[in-house]
């Protein structure tokens, strides 16, 4: 029997494209396999200190560094029966325009082909990505946006201006992070235009499957998952 809802995690990273990522596309497909999940997004952090240490490289090998977790956790859900979907988790080379130094921002719908066309990606503003996100039709939204800072030098999140915004991660359910979420819903309920998405930033085992989000079925494509996000406004 086919479900009705299909149940996706919608922030993930993985080891071989994130620093910071302590798990392997391959795990990380088999720990949401075991949760029941039906698919997830590959967001593995996109960054311009990222870039920088391969700058030496063309665009399309650099890209190939960075889309090397997406593509190995699409092999393992091709094989698991799960839908591997890939977006960025992009922070911006600026600090205009209330911009923290370390916001993060998710973006959903955008292609791998749109990015190969795009190398000035990997160096844009805050600004500059928010017009460019409105033309291209991608979903762009602040993740974690009231998350604490975490060290020293770390100034923590804030929310920029929220016409830059299609929306929020209004619950990040890192368990080490402190997201604030109830901050966040405070900032929704203040921007009731804002879509809002849920997820577990996972970047371990322990992180994995904290949140999700349930999609009308079918769902073939990121572009679905977007259409309903979008849709949250008809509601
Ligand atoms: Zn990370
Ligand atoms: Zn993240």
């Amino acid at each position: 029997m086919s479900k009705n809802f299909l149940r996706f995690e919608m922030h993930t990273h993985t080891s071989e494209s994130s620093p910071c990522g302590e798990i392997t596309a391959k795990t990380l497909v088999e720990t949401y396999h075991k949760l029941g999940y039906d698919g997830l997004i590959i967001t593995d952090h996109f960054r311009p200190k990222f870039f920088d240490q391969y700058g030496h490289l063309p665009w399309v090998e650099q890209m190939a560094i960075y889309r090397e977790g997406g593509r190995q956790a699409a092999y393992w859900g091709e094989k698991l029966g799960l839908k591997i979907f890939w977006g960025l988790e992009i922070r911006f080379s600026d600090v205009a325009a209330g911009d923290s130094r370390v916001n993060d921002y998710l973006v959903y719908g955008i292609t791998e082909e749109e990015l190969l066309a795009m190398p000035e990606l990997a160096h844009q503003t805050l600004r500059g990505f928010s017009a460019l996100a409105r033309k291209m039709g991608w979903l762009f939204l602040q993740a974690h946006p009231c998350r604490s800072p975490y060290s020293n030098e770390d100034e923590g999140c804030h929310i920029v201006d929220p016409t830059l915004l299609d929306g929020i991660e209004v619950l990040n359910a890192h368990p080490v992070h402190l997201s604030n979420n109830e901050k966040a819903a405070q900032e929704k309920a203040r921007n009731p235009q804002w879509l809002t998405v849920m997820g577990s930033d996972a970047h371990f085992v322990a992180g994995c499957g904290l949140a999700h989000m349930d999609y009308q079925a079918p769902v073939n494509s990121i572009t679905d998952i977007v259409k309903q996000i979008r849709a949250q406004r008809q509601e």
